[in-house]
């Protein structure tokens, strides 16, 4: 079969010559053959494909070990294959995404003062102008308050209870712990966030820096604990805003205005099969394999599996429930809606919720922290 010259293929796959070496020094497209003495590179007519492929995904921001391994299904005809890394690439490119548009919104907010979401509709004012006093926008820098409870329950079949909780004035979590340490890697990890409670009333900057800080000792503690690891879902409360901080599948709940969000993304395997399409929400409920966790706290170096931080404006109503997967796998949102919704104080929204789990058996350790946002006055 006739070979290409490197500017021959350059012309025909549409790439340039300098894109081609590149991909060559990269591992991902070597030429078929390199001239010994001139150093020449050389291809094959059916490389073209695997060059266009390359192409297309460098366009895409894909890291390029993940494209080796998109390219090596695609030539081994594991088209289908290829197509699902590329989904699986996709959906935490929008993660990612989503969660620095959170950050980025933060900082606008705190750059102006202002909510971001109100902030560009607000001409400029100097502070503390009292012809603004009557604008009601300019009350929600006011600040509120939280009540908390926390609780955790071994269940009904378990020896032990692996799960952990905090709840405190400024800090919530809720830990998963898994192994032969699992307990220990829990409480661990709630310890190594404690100093989070005594944070002081903080800049924008400080606060993701502390949170960041809270997350990597937390890790370095579950060092400690060989094959064993956590799940770790927290928020901090600064006055006005919460910071969330999330890895595992426990998750965080919001009730506002009667209707229940679920804020955190289960990181688990079956989770993500069900953002790739290959599953549906109630096929993953019942999956057999749905505790197989994406990502934990497991002491290993975070590179591209660091938790998730979202923050969020708190309103006064607001009610938020942090939980193990021992309640959300047993206790159906609608429940969690009904209970928190009624609940006359946060103690008595996890206490329920924990009968909740036992009267479906609680075959897991299940664990509750919740918060009402109030008005200062309150
Ligand atoms: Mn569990």
């Amino acid at each position: 079969m006739g070979l290409l010259t490197i500017g021959a293929f350059a012309r025909v796959s549409r790439l340039s010559a300098k894109a081609l070496r590149r991909y060559d020094e990269l591992g991902l497209l070597r030429p078929v053959h390199v001239d010994p003495s001139s150093g020449y590179r050389y291809y094959a007519v059916d490389q073209l494909e695997r060059a266009r492929l390359v192409a297309w995904l460098r366009r895409i921001g894909m890291p390029l070990a993940l494209i080796g391994a998109v390219c090596d299904l695609y030539d081994a005809s594991d088209a289908a294959g290829a197509a699902r890394e590329v989904r699986a690439y996709w959906a935490r490119a929008e993660a990612d995404t989503a969660a620095r548009r959170d950050l980025a919104s933060f900082l606008l907010d705190h750059l102006s003062g202002l909510p971001a979401d109100r902030a560009p509709h607000l001409p400029a004012q100097p502070p503390g102008d009292p012809a603004e006093k009557e604008d009601t926008t300019m009350t929600t820098t006011t600040e509120l308050a939280i009540r908390y409870a926390a609780v955790t329950d071994r269940g009904m079949v378990r020896e032990s209870n692996q799960d952990a909780a905090y709840a405190g004035p400024r800090l919530l979590a809720v830990a998963d712990g898994y192994g032969a340490s699992g307990a220990e890697a829990g409480a661990a990890a709630i310890e190594a966030l404690r100093p989070l409670e005594t944070l002081p009333a903080s800049r924008a900057g400080d606060l993701l820096n502390a949170l960041e800080d809270a997350v990597t000792r937390a890790n370095e503690a579950v060092r400690g604990y060989d094959g064993s690891g956590t799940t770790l879902t927290a928020m901090v409360w600064t006055g006005s805003r919460l910071a969330l901080v999330h890895v595992g599948d426990s998750r965080a709940y919001l009730l506002r205005d009667g209707r229940l969000f679920r804020v955190t993304h289960d990181h688990t395997v079956v989770q993500a099969m069900v953002d790739e399409g290959r599953l549906t929400p109630e096929e993953a409920a019942s999956h057999p394999q749905r505790a197989l966790l994406l990502r934990a706290l497991d002491g290993a170096e975070a590179s591209g599996r660091a938790p998730e931080v979202r923050l969020q404006e708190a309103r006064a109503g607001d009610r938020y429930l942090l939980c193990s997967d021992g309640l959300s796998t047993v206790v159906r949102e609608e429940v969690i809606r009904t209970v928190l919704g009624a609940a006359p104080t946060p103690e008595d929204a996890v206490h329920h919720l924990v009968s909740r789990a036992r009267d479906e058996g609680a075959p897991d350790n299940t664990t509750c922290a919740a918060a009402f946002v109030h008005p200062p006055q309150d």
